[in-house]
């Protein structure tokens, strides 16, 4: 069993091989919660998934947020939501232009810059 510093320095050695490791869980857990939502942007129906994300219609998407090591890390709030652990009714797949825009404080029809 290893302790806090030797885990540390084995992470450290596999550096690489953890950052690959992650990211490919991630885009295997994001591909799956897209799926599970439509697969795309429900305002604009864009469907790449890099810009997709999920819109809490109630508030409180902080609540469903981990911070590791000063990262917010959705691989837990997405395994949750996979694995039925968390309810759905109140997420909604979105873009994030249209999550920012849906979030804009701004008037409606301040955003158009004509000239
Ligand atoms: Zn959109």
């Amino acid at each position: 069993m290893f302790n806090s510093i030797q885990q540390k320095l084995y992470r450290g050695r596999h550096r690489e091989a953890f950052r690959l490791r992650s990211s490919k869980y991630y885009l295997r857990l994001k591909t799956e919660m897209v799926r599970l939502f439509g697969g795309k942007c429900t305002q604009c129906g864009i469907s790449d998934i890099r810009v997709l994300c999920l819109h809490h219609k109630n508030g409180g998407g902080n609540l469903d947020r981990e911070v590791k090591n000063g990262h917010v890390a959705s691989t837990t709030f997405y395994r949750r939501i996979l694995d039925g652990k968390r309810e759905i009714k109140d997420l909604e797949l979105l873009c994030m232009n249209c999550h920012s825009i849906l979030h804009s404080k701004l008037p409606v029809n301040s955003g158009t810059i004509t000239s």
